[in-house]
């Protein structure tokens, strides 16, 4: 099937720096299967946690680091849960607690942990960092526990402001995988209080494609879920091999596996609803957020949900981000300002003075084509802009504009004169089709009708108009899969 390969060009060399994409070893559809640490508790148990020192880090742009804490439980019967926090900063002792008074699921699995914001100051280092877990529990009550971990918040995205609103936005829904902490730790690894620990229930650990770390999914009740969102939850059971079946990594007894109730085929554990391939924070940072760009004039003003989808995909196919991103990330410039400053504040077609508000950033080559928008982007006036849309340079300028745009630009004129699709783009997305319908499409906002049609038929139609003498995506996807893609309506000949 199609799983070898499914999203194969995570593995391509890539050039230029990407902060997304840190994982290359996995697709989304790999798992390890290990025993939770099981704990008997009576009342008031304090599991204290120590770490000696920490190294503070800027965060989302400010003089200010996050320290997280966070896990996973499994509670018999239900439980409370505070926090003390203390630590030393610059030979002073800070002592905190953290109400949390949401009583835990009985019978089942929970996320938990909480953050602290600290401020820098000029005093980078914390020492003793000590984390009471305190548990209200009734009696003859037993937990498990696992991937418990303490850590400053430490990732390389997380420097950059633009962040920090999709962090604190609905930010309990998402504790622990939101840290970025390290999930599979022994519990002992900062544990000093003297719990003894026995075998607890299996856990299944799935990987996400973007971060690469591996997180518990709940397999034996998936709707509560824990750092995976469902794939199918309406049209249960998921019937996309890669969402639903995780192959088993690590060596364990399959019959303890079945014995337990996980469904096992072909050494890969079977979730009835399957799970998606990013976590639940990847999902959170890397897919939503790009796709509700916080509106500001400087960004694309030409964005059409269809047409910002197309150029979200293109940059998941080629394995980069978002041109606005990557610029900042890269020059510390507005990437927008980069190419008004190029096109020395003018209309590249009427040569009109523009403010940087005024001004529409165009895709040179045609987003249609599968070209994203990047550092060869043309200054146009919005009538410019609108006039141009998806045209090659070739049928919108004459032969001396083009000259002059490669000169701009930089593309060759060559290039300038081409009707050619992006090729590149193409490839990548025939040998992703069943990522492409089984996940890109299936994002909830596509799969919205606007105006009474399928957002994703929209912009399933707009790529076929450019490709269907090249290839066709819905019959590549049936070759692989043996059915028509769910996620778009087909009317079949
Ligand atoms: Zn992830
Ligand atoms: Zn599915
Ligand atoms: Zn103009």
């Amino acid at each position: 099937m199609s799983q070898l390969n499914f999203r194969t060009y995570q593995r391509r060399n890539v050039t230029r720096e990407s902060g997304y994409h840190t994982c290359k070893e996995t697709t989304g559809s790999e798992c390890i299967v290990i025993h939770a640490n099981r704990c008997n508790i009576n009342q008031n148990e304090i599991f204290t946690f120590k770490k000696n020192n920490l190294h503070l880090k800027k965060t989302f742009g400010k003089n200010s680091s996050i320290l997280a804490f966070g896990g996973y439980i499994y509670c018999q019967k239900s439980i409370n849960i505070t926090y003390d926090l203390s630590y030393i900063k610059n030979k002073k002792t800070f002592n905190y607690t953290i109400n949390q008074t949401t009583p835990l699921n009985a019978n089942d699995w929970n996320n938990i942990g909480f953050h602290k914001l600290i401020e820098i100051e000029n005093y980078p280092l914390l020492e003793n960092i000590i984390i009471k877990m305190k548990i209200a529990t009734p009696d003859n009550n037993y937990i498990d526990l696992i991937g418990f971990d303490i850590n400053i918040i430490d990732k390389s995205e997380f420097e950059d402001e633009k962040f920090a609103k999709s962090f604190y936005q609905k930010t309990n829904m998402h504790i622990p995988h939101i840290y970025y902490l390290n999930t599979t730790l022994p519990i002992k690894e900062y544990l000093i209080s003297n719990q003894q620990f026995s075998k607890g229930q299996l856990v299944v650990l799935k990987s996400c494609n973007r971060c690469g770390r591996f997180l518990p999914i709940n397999i034996k009740n998936e709707i509560n879920t824990l750092a995976f969102s469902l794939h199918c939850k309406k049209q249960a059971p998921c019937k996309h091999s890669a969402f639903k079946a995780y192959k088993i990594q690590n060596k364990i007894n399959k019959q303890e596996l079945i014995d337990f109730g996980i469904k096992i085929e072909n050494d890969k554990v079977i979730s009835y609803y399957g799970h998606q391939l990013e976590c639940k924070a990847c999902k959170k940072f890397f897919v939503n957020t790009p796709l509700n760009p916080q509106r500001n004039a400087q960004q694309f003003k030409e964005d059409g949900l269809r047409r910002r989808a197309i150029e979200i995909l293109i940059n998941e196919l080629l394995h980069t981000n978002l041109i606005h991103f990557e610029f900042e990330k890269k020059t510390r410039k507005q990437f927008a300002e980069y190419i008004w400053n190029k096109f020395d504040h003018k209309c590249f077609k009427c040569k009109k003075e523009l403010t940087l508000n005024e001004m529409n950033l165009d895709h040179t080559m045609p987003l249609a084509y599968l070209y994203r928008l990047d550092d060869t982007a043309t200054c146009l006036c919005s009538t410019h802009n609108s006039q141009k849309s998806d045209t090659f340079p070739v049928d919108y300028y004459s032969k001396d504009e083009l000259i002059e745009l490669s000169k701009i630009t930089g593309l060759p004129l060559k290039k300038l004169q081409s009707k050619e699709i992006n090729k590149e783009v193409l490839n990548l997305l025939v040998k992703n089709v069943v990522w492409f319908y089984d996940d890109f499409l299936m994002h909830p906002e596509y799969q919205k009708k606007r105006d009474g049609i399928l957002t994703a038929n929209k912009i399933n139609d707009s790529l076929k108009r450019v490709i269907a003498n090249k290839v066709d995506l819905a019959e590549e996807y049936k070759k692989r899969t043996g059915h028509y893609p769910s996620s778009i309506t087909i009317i079949e000949k």
